[in-house]
C-alpha cells in the first residue's frame, strides 16, 4: 500500500495559552496550505477529541480543551461548521464532556456536540478483518479531524493518532473487539482498519502535556511544550513513538502499520517539518510497562510472528488493589470476558480467563487496577 511521501510537523507550544495554541496549530496547518486548504466553506467538520473518560484536563487523560476551542474558532474562521463527538469508554458522553472542559469549549464556540449512537458497517481495507462498525453520525459531517492526546498505553504501548480513531466505534463494539482480538498486534490491525475507514483529513497530537508510566489512565503528566501534525495518522504516530523514544515495533499500531506497508509507517518515507527529530526528543521519557526492561530491545529484532507470542508471555496481569477498590462495578461493565466479580463491595478478578487488554485499568475511576507480573488471588 506504500506509495508516496507523508508530511509531519512538529512545533514548540509550551503552555496552554490561547496565543501559543493558535500560532502551534497556524504552524502546523501552514505547509498545507492553512486550516483553509484542508476544509471548505460551509463544509460541516467533525473534532475527534480524546475523551477517555470523565476527567479534568489537568490530569492529562484526554485532548486539553484549549487546543480543541482554538481548533474550533480557526475552523469556524476558514468558514467551516463544526462539531465535537466521541464514544468515551464508560462514563457518560455528557459527563465526559462536562468534566474535561468540552461542554465549556462548546458554550464558548457554539460548536455541537455530536452523538455517537447509531452503528453503520464499513468494509475493513485489512484483508481478514470483518467490517467495522463506525458511528452512523460520521455521515452527518463532511470531514474529520483528529484531536489525539499523546500518552503512553498498556496495551498498545502508545497512544497517538491512530488509538485515538478507536473512539469511531460505538459502545459495546469497543468490549466485542478487544475479545476476538486480545493480542496486541491484532488489536492494532484493527485499530488501523478503523483509523483507514475514518480516514481524517487531518490528525494533530497534544503533546504540550503528555502522559508518561502507566498510560493511557494513571500514567504521570508530563510536559513536552509540543503540538504535531499531519494528514497521515500513521505517520504522525510514527514520528511521535520516535520523539518518546520507542522502538517502532514497541508501539504495535506503528509495528502493524510497518506489517502492511502502510505510507507513513516507513520514518524514511515521512519529511519533517519544524523541529527536528533530535530536537523534539525526550531522552528520559518513561514509556510505561509495555515498553521498559531490556527484553524490550528484542522487539526490534523479532519478526511479527514471534513478536506476538512474546508479547504474550511478557504482558503483566490487571490485580485489584483492595484499599482503593470501592466496588462501583464499572470494571466489571468494561470486562470483556466477564473474569471480573464484585463480592463484599470489592472486585476480584478470576485471572486464568483474563485476556490482558486492560479495559478495567483504563475505566477504573479510582485507580484501584494495578499491573502486577505475577496476580495474587
Ligand atoms: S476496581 Fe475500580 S472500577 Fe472495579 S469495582 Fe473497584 S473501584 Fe470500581
Ligand atoms: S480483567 Fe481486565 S484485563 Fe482482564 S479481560 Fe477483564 S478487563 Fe481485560
Amino acid at each position: 500500500m506504500n506509495s508516496g511521501r507523508e508530511k509531519v510537523v512538529i512545533t514548540g507550544c509550551r503552555h496552554y495559552h490561547p496565543v501559543e495554541v493558535r500560532q502551534g496549530l497556524r504552524e502546523i496547518f501552514k505547509p498545507f496550505g492553512g486550516i483553509e486548504s484542508v476544509i471548505g466553506r460551509g463544509q460541516k467538520i467533525l473534532i475527534k477529541p480524546n475523551l477517555l473518560a470523565a476527567v479534568p484536563p489537568a490530569e492529562a487523560v484526554t485532548t486539553h480543551p484549549l487546543v480543541v476551542r482554538v481548533l474550533a474558532e480557526m475552523i469556524q474562521e476558514a468558514g467551516g461548521k463544526v462539531f465535537i463527538g466521541d464514544s468515551p469508554g464508560s462514563d457518560r458522553q455528557e459527563l465526559a464532556h462536562r468534566v474535561s472542559g468540552l461542554e465549556e469549549v462548546m458554550k464558548k464556540t457554539g460548536a455541537e456536540m455530536l452523538v455517537f449512537e447509531k452503528i453503520k458497517e464499513v468494509e475493513s481495507t485489512i484483508r481478514g478483518l470483518k467490517a467495522i462498525p463506525l458511528a452512523a453520525e460520521l455521515d452527518e459531517v463532511d470531514l474529520v479531524i483528529n484531536v489525539g492526546k499523546l500518552k503512553t498505553h498498556s496495551l498498545t504501548g502508545m497512544t497517538g493518532a491512530v488509538k485515538n480513531l478507536f473512539g469511531c466505534v460505538v459502545g459495546a463494539n469497543k468490549k466485542r473487539f478487544h475479545l476476538e482480538h486480545p493480542l496486541p498486534l491484532d488489536f492494532s490491525r484493527l485499530l488501523l482498519s478503523v483509523s483507514l475507514a475514518v480516514k481524517p483529513a487531518f490528525s494533530v497530537l497534544d503533546a504540550v502535556v503528555a502522559m508518561e508510566g502507566p498510560g493511557p489512565r494513571r500514567g504521570k503528566p508530563r510536559q513536552l511544550g509540543l503540538l504535531m501534525g499531519s494528514p497521515n495518522p500513521v505517520a504522525l504516530d510514527t514520528v511521535a513513538a520516535e520523539v518518546l523514544g520507542f522502538f517502532p515495533e514497541q508501539v504495535t499500531t506503528v509495528a502493524a502499520a510497518r506489517d502492511f506497508k502502510l505510507n507513513g509507517a516507513d520514518p524514511d518515507d515521512i519529511d519533517l517539518v519544524g523541529l527536528s527529530i533530535e530536537e523534539a526528543r525526550v531522552t528520559d521519557f518513561d514509556r510505561g510497562p509495555a515498553a521498559t526492561g531490556k527484553l524490550s530491545r528484542l522487539f526490534a529484532l523479532l519478526p511479527v510472528a514471534m513478536l506476538k507470542n512474546f508479547f504474550y508471555a511478557r504482558r503483566p496481569y490487571p490485580q485489584v488493589n483492595r484499599e482503593r477498590c470501592t466496588g462501583c462495578g464499572i470494571c466489571r461493565e468494561a470486562c470483556p470476558t466477564q473474569v471480573i466479580r464484585i463480592t463484599d463491595g470489592l472486585a476480584s478478578i478470576e485471572h486464568y480467563e483474563c485476556i490482558r487488554c486492560y479495559c478495567c485499568q483504563e475505566l477504573c475511576p479510582h485507580g484501584a487496577i494495578m499491573l502486577v507480573n505475577s496476580p495474587s488471588h
